[in-house]
């Protein structure tokens, strides 16, 4: 008898490895407000992702939302129907007007030739995502964002570790922000950070996380609570120690789903690229008109073998009720998304899955024969 097949699993280091940090702070006594582990995470993991500026955050959404203060952003934000509603969600938590741009039929991120079409007086910023860490068109959304004089924010939830060419991907545009969620490459229970090049930047979204305290007797502005506490640090501390072979884990399990698709009529795999090192945080197929089974019958016939598959990104977040009223999440302003989240799978992968599991799963895609 086999369990049930998430599509992800948390990865959780040896717990007995924990204890020694537990053990510090309960006799420090020191559980938040920028702790020794938290301190300690912060330049680790700066240095893990080969960036200069980072602030730890409680969790991603939080990050954004006040990424989005720190650089003061107003009026409409450019960004993807194709992503976690926590995208969107963080412009109407800023009173930002969300403006959805369609996106690319091969990177399913934002299609920056489509970007300068949405662009109004009132547009102030461009908010991207690396969707399942696929990098964006950066060089092109830069180049509108510095002729338009518009904010380049990256959602890089799925962007840990993501390099091009060598070089990280979190160093594009004015910032990034990251998720540590349980379900993310890289936890913290729940977690997350603001990326950037600048040191003053970093001091005013430090301010922002702690409810706009500059110092004991000034508030700079109404800040929030987005403080990361001493034992999510702590765990992303140990985590670090694991992380390399966390995500070679997933390319193993890539590669054989590579090579167990890549001649299956109808099933469309996202191109894998040489120059990059992926963080392999998703294993998402297009399940395409030759195969004899829809993706949602795929998804069906999948939970019947306790394989839980998911469908991310469907519906699109222009789709749900506090979207879809606007111009801009009319069907026919995003035809390629609307097409990708209705043959997007994504297969389970994470660090535990065992290969017994797997084979299941792709015999379980290659068996769709037996189903007429
Ligand atoms: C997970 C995720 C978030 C939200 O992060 P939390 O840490 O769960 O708040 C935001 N954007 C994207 C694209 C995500 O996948």
């Amino acid at each position: 008898m086999m369990s049930k097949i998430f599509v992800t699993q948390p990865f959780l280091p040896p717990l007995e490895e924990f204890m020694p940090y537990l053990e510090r702070i309960w006799q420090e006594k020191w559980l938040t407000n920028n702790g020794t582990f938290h301190r300690q995470l912060e330049t680790k993991l700066a240095d893990y992702l080969g960036v200069s500026q980072l602030s730890l955050f409680t969790n991603g959404t939080i990050a954004l939302i006040t990424a989005l203060q720190a650089l003061r952003i107003t009026g409409e934000v450019i960004t993807t129907p194709y992503t976690f509603v926590a995208t969107a969600h963080s412009l109407i938590w800023n009173k930002n007007n969300p403006v959805f741009v369609d996106i690319d039929p091969t990177t399913f991120n934002i299609d920056p030739n489509k970007v300068e079409a949405a662009i109004t007086p009132q547009t102030s910023a461009i908010l991207a995502v690396h969707v399942y860490g696929t990098p964006c068109d950066t060089e092109k959304l830069q180049q509108i964002a510095d002729v338009y004089g518009l904010k380049l924010i990256y959602d890089a939830a799925h962007a840990f570790g993501v390099r091009q060419n060598g070089n990280t991907v979190l160093n594009h545009g004015d910032l990034s922000i990251l998720s540590f969620h349980a379900t993310k490459v890289y936890n913290t229970f729940e977690g997350g950070a603001i990326v950037c090049n600048d040191e003053k930047l970093k001091q005013r979204i430090d301010y922002l996380k702690n409810f706009g305290f500059a110092d004991e007797v000034t508030v700079m502005a109404p800040g929030i609570n987005g403080k990361m506490n001493e034992f999510q640090a702590a765990l992303g501390l140990l985590q670090l120690d694991y992380i390399d072979q966390c995500i070679a884990a997933r390319q193993t399990l890539a590669n054989r789903y590579r090579r167990a698709f890549k001649d299956l009529p109808g099933i469309r795999l996202l191109p894998s690229h040489t120059e990059r090192e992926e963080n392999y945080s998703y294993f998402p197929i297009l399940i395409e008109e030759d195969y004899p089974i829809s993706r949602n019958q795929l998804y069906s016939k999948l939970r019947e073998q306790d394989i839980y598959a998911r469908r991310y990104f469907y519906p699109l977040v222009s789709d749900f009720p506090m979207y879809r009223g606007l111009p801009s999440a009319a069907e026919n302003n995003l035809q390629v998304a609307k097409q990708v989240s209705e043959q997007i799978l994504c297969l389970p992968i994470y660090p535990d899955l065992s290969e017994e599991s797997q084979l299941k799963i792709i015999h379980n895609i290659h068996k769709k024969k037996d189903w007429f």
